[in-house]
């Protein structure tokens, strides 16, 4: 199969969010004939009350940039698993949720099918897609809208908050260490 270049969304709006973001990613890192190539900064969001209701906590999300062979249906597949490895609670998918992991965009397809709709349906009316998708891909156009990232940020009509993560946490991806060093050495 040939490698394609995917954008992946990360959220989450319970618990120590920061952590949840942080293993997502990780995870995301270790996938099979893949290769993490960005990671974005982490905003603080609003919660969006579009399709479903997440309840009232504040997200954190991001974007992860990956090169990767694995076919959609299958990464979709792999990121529930993720999702449910981190503890996301599958009786209540709609309400607040530990991770949520999307499908952005996935080259250049278009995906219209039971259970996986590719772009993802609503990234246009997200700011808190669009703004660090704009940071990895601000050029990418989007297949169907034949707009890019940075002009459909700037016509979103989304009126929610979405604001920089600050300080950002220095725990990020890849910067977990593996055992605390020995101090008596
Ligand atoms: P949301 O992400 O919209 O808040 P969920 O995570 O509960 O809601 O996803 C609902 C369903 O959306 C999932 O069961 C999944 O099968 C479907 N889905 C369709 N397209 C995609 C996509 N591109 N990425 C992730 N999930 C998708
Ligand atoms: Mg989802």
């Amino acid at each position: 199969m040939r490698r394609e270049t995917v954008y992946i969304g990360f959220g989450s709006n319970v618990g120590d969010r920061v952590d949840f973001c942080d293993r997502a990613v990780t995870l995301l890192s270790l996938l099979p004939h893949s290769q993490v190539t960005g990671v974005s900064l982490l905003y603080e969001t609003e919660p969006v009350k579009d399709s479903v209701d997440p309840g009232n906590g504040w997200f954190l999300n991001g974007v992860v940039q990956l090169e990767t062979d694995i076919a959609p249906h299958s990464l979709l597949d792999l990121l529930r698993e993720i999702e449910r490895s981190l503890g996301r609670d599958e009786d209540h998918r709609s309400g607040p949720r530990t991770i949520d992991l999307d499908i952005l965009f996935y080259g250049e397809r278009v995906i219209n099918e039971a259970g996986l709709t590719v772009p993802h349906p609503r990234l246009h009316q997200r700011r808190f897609v669009l703004m660090p998708l704009s940071e990895l891909a601000p050029l990418l156009v989007h297949p169907t809208r034949l707009r890019s990232v940075n002009q459909m940020l700037a016509e979103t009509s989304d009126p929610t908050e979405v604001r920089l993560l600050f300080p950002q946490p220095s725990t990020r991806y890849g910067s977990r260490p593996a055992c605390s060093p020995r101090l008596d050495s």
